[in-house]
Parts: structure tokens; sequence; C-alpha cells
């Protein structure tokens, strides 16, 4: 039910849906209409790159609306999307990886000058709902991302892992976690994969610092 205020709300700034314009009900806090979300495509199994991780799983593929929302939510300053799109990674782990007991969130940094740019993290405001749900800690400084790399748009797969090799590495502040995650099992997070090998460089630094197992859930895979 709408609250009066958000009903008062709805008729001066009726709300629409962000993809399609249809006009929603005052209390539609997602701002996507259904027929919009039914659009989505699913994936159901873990994707078939594995790299120097355990398992990568994507909950959907990225075309169509999903790939709209995560274009509002990085580039459009949409930082209301996170409890939407949070939301699809909450249902995915209470329906795939509800056996798989990580100790750990590892959203995937963003280079620092261009969080400065964004004023947020993406993966990180993801990995903020996904671990209310799951309960579970997010390490947010564990990692940093060095400035050197290009944005990896344009380039191909070799060119991808190229630009990316050495792109992460443990923080300053990280180094104090290192007893604490040796050995555990982490969950790396990010919005979006392709050839997987942004989440492979992340993993590469996790493991010098011994952590044991690595896995990693995107919202969407690129083919
Ligand atoms: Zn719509």
């Amino acid at each position: 039910m709408a609250t009066f205020w958000e009903l008062l709300l709805n008729f001066f700034f009726p709300l629409q849906c962000v993809i399609c314009g249809r006009l929603l009900a005052a209390d539609n806090k997602e701002r996507i209409c259904g027929d919009c979300w039914s659009r989505i495509i699913y994936l159901n199994r873990p994707i078939d790159i594995k790299l120097s991780l355990e398992r990568i799983w994507s909950v959907a593929v990225y075309e169509g609306v999903l790939k709209e929302l995560i274009h509002q939510f990085k580039y459009k300053e949409r930082k209301y999307l996170a409890s939407p799109l949070g939301k699809l990674l909450v249902d995915f782990v209470d329906e795939y990886l509800k056996e798989e007991r990580f100790d750990y969130i590892v959203p995937i940094p963003l280079e620092k000058a261009r969080q400065k740019k964004r004023g947020y993290n993406q993966a990180e405001l993801l990995a903020r709902v996904l671990g209310e749900a799951m309960n579970k800690p997010i390490l947010t400084d564990l990692v940093e991302r060095r400035k050197k790399t290009k944005p990896q748009f344009g380039l191909n797969r070799e060119e991808r892992f190229e630009n990316l090799s050495g792109a992460f590495e443990i923080s300053k502040t990280g180094e104090e976690d290192i007893p604490t995650i040796a050995g555990k099992k982490i969950l790396l997070l990010d919005d979006l994969t392709t050839t997987g090998a942004t989440l492979d460089e992340c993993a590469r630094a996790l493991r010098t610092a011994g952590v044991s197992e690595i896995y990693a859930l995107v919202l969407a895979h690129g083919m």
C-alpha cells in the first residue's frame, strides 16, 4: 500500500519506469515496470570461464533491459538502482548459492580517480545490498586498483588481459587484513564481466594474500 505522502508526491511527480517510461504505482520502489523486469534473460548455471577463480556466476545476460539498467546505474548517477539490481543478486544467491559458505564479500574496486569522478563505486553499492541480505562482511579497502589501466571497452580478449596485468594489489590498509583473510573463502562482486579478466586479476592479488578459495558473482555477462 502506498502511503498518503507517496500518493501525494506521485500526483505531482508521477513515478515512471526508468526503462520504458510507463507510469508506475506510487509505491513502486524499484522504479521498473513488471513488463521490463520480465524481459531480463536469466542464467542459471556458472558461466564457462574459470581462469584463476574457482567459479564465476552471472545472474543474467548483459543485453536489453539489464544493460540499460546497469548503464543508468553507473553513468547516470542513478544510485537508487542499487536496490533493485542488488535484489537480483540476493535472489540468485538464495536460489543457487545457499550451500556456499562465503566468509567475505569483496567488491571489485575502481581506480581512485574514477571513483572520485563518479562519486561512488557501483560494485560496492551492490555488495552492500547483498552483504546485508546474506549477513556477510564486506571488505572494501582490501584491494586497490592501480592507475595504469585503460578502459577495457574496445580492446580484444588478449589486450584486455594484458591491460589489466598487475592492476590490483593488496592496499596498505588491506595488509592488516591479511591474517584475517588467509585460508578464507571470498566472493568477488562486480556489475559486469565479459572475458573475466578483471575478476581474474583481482583474484590473483587475493591469492598472494593467502586466500584459499575465490568465487565471483556478477549481475551480467556480456557475450
Ligand atoms: Zn518498463
